[in-house]
């Protein structure tokens, strides 16, 4: 049988007092190693020499030298991969900001401990330590270790697998299209998640070969389902670095016309964030795309610059908005506020309005009242290899009957 993981947790405040109590309590609550640091400096050090990986990380914000906010800007360079609980006794407002920022930074803050702290709270933080994460890899080597000459031999040896995650109908739960998300199905990490080789894709010019790809093998899952009787659509991720060919639309169009899809069920999703760089020729690609048939929906909308502009001129005809304003929207006013009028703005335009990211019962219920249309996240399901995604819609279309 295998052992137990290890719970590591390192603790950081300048308050030696601190240290000791919040050490102790957990260490009362089981976990297996506590480690401390008393600034952002000693912080940085000890995490820099650990071989295990630290499972949640408890930071104190006010501390002399370096800050809290300067820490964690810090490991989000370094890519820390572990949680986060935000450990302070600055005002409510002030800790929310900085939580959104680590967020943004692309951190994993789980929660936020006032002081003086309790044995309650820091075992409900510690609960929450063992919630579904994504698949990633492990934060030492994300990102950058992946070389294009592995990820070519990886596209040649077909490694790239994909996993679907359902989008249901706000209204009556009905499952109503999934998204088509891509992993490298990795001899050595198991299945690695896009964010850690997308970005070398797109840097070496493969980005055209790989979606075509995506988007052949997800079209043919999405024929073979529809044959079986379900009634489904697809969404499918495309790169801004797609958009540098006239081309595309045809290109797109030939992946589809080879099955018996019919083309408007294929949603393609384009993030906000890296849209207009050459506004013009994204406009003319983008819209021809949608003359052919292809649903359009802007992704990540609220993460990007240009809003506004981009809804205007761009023929999308859904808005995707940013799990950021859905995460915990239910308790916190300033999320719940962006998060309704992202939702009025999409609907005035006409849209098909979906937020993804929640995961609690709360942010669902939320987001259903206020009116958005489908949602997505792992309150609902998480990604799934085809199979596992049969499986668990039987499953699910029982229970919702
Ligand atoms: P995205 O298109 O915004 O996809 C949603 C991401 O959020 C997915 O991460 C999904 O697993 C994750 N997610 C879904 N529900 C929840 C939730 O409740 N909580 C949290 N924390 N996360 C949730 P994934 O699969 O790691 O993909 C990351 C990004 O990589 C995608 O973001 C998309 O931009 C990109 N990507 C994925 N597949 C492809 C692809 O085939 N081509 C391209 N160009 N990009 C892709
Ligand atoms: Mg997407
Ligand atoms: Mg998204």
């Amino acid at each position: 049988m295998s052992e137990r993981k290890k719970t590591r947790v390192l603790v950081l405040d300048d308050d030696r007092f601190m240290l000791e109590f919040v050490s102790h309590l957990l260490k009362e609550l089981d976990v297996d190693e506590v480690l401390v640091a008393e600034d952002g400096k000693a912080g940085l050090f000890v995490l820099s020499t650990q071989i295990d990986d630290v499972d949640l990380l408890i930071c104190d914000i006010e501390m002399p030298g370096m800050d809290g906010i300067e820490f964690l800007r810090n490991i989000a360079n370094q890519k820390y991969g572990g949680k986060i609980v935000l450990f302070s006794g600055v005002d409510e407002d002030l800790l929310k900001a900085i939580e959104r920022l680590a967020i943004v930074r692309g951190l994993s803050v789980i929660g936020t401990l006032v002081k003086p702290v309790t044995i309650g709270a820091l075992a409900d933080l510690l609960e929450k330590l063992t919630l579904p994460v994504q698949v990633k890899v492990e934060s030492s080597r994300s990102r950058q270790i992946f070389g294009v000459d592995e990820l070519k031999e990886a596209l040649l040896a077909d490694q790239i697998k994909i996993f679907y995650q359902p989008k249901i109908c706000a209204l009556n739960r009905r499952v109503t299209s999934v998204e088509c998300l891509a992993r490298w199905q990795h001899a050595r990490y198991g299945y690695v998640s896009p964010d850690n080789f997308i970005s070398v894709i797109e840097q070496n010019g493969l980005i055209n070969d790989f979606t075509r790809n995506i988007l052949r093998k997800s079209v043919q899952q999405l024929d073979t389902w529809l044959q079986q009787g379900m009634d489904l659509k697809i969404s499918v991720n495309v790169s801004m670095e797609n958009l540098d060919r006239f081309n595309l639309p045809e290109i797109y169009q030939e992946a589809v016309q080879n099955s018996n899809v019919p083309i408007e069920r294929v949603v393609l999703e384009i993030t906000e964030g890296k849209l207009g760089r050459d506004f013009a020729q994204s406009l003319d690609i983008l819209t021809r795309i949608r003359l052919k048939g292809f649903g359009l929906s802007i992704d990540d909308f609220g993460t990007g610059y240009a809003s506004m502009e981009t809804l205007k001129y761009m023929p999308f005809t859904e808005m995707k908005i940013d799990r950021i304003f859905a995460h915990k929207a239910a308790e916190d006013l300033a999320t719940r506020v962006i998060l309704e009028s992202s939702i009025k703005l999409g609907k005035a335009f006409g849209l098909n309005v979906v937020v993804e990211g929640i995961e609690t019962q709360a942010d669902f219920e939320l987001v259903a009242a206020l009116g958005c249309d489908e949602i997505q996240g792992y309150f609902v399901a998480k990604p799934m290899l085809p199979d596992e995604f049969i499986c668990w819609i039987s499953d699910y279309e029982q229970k919702r009957k």
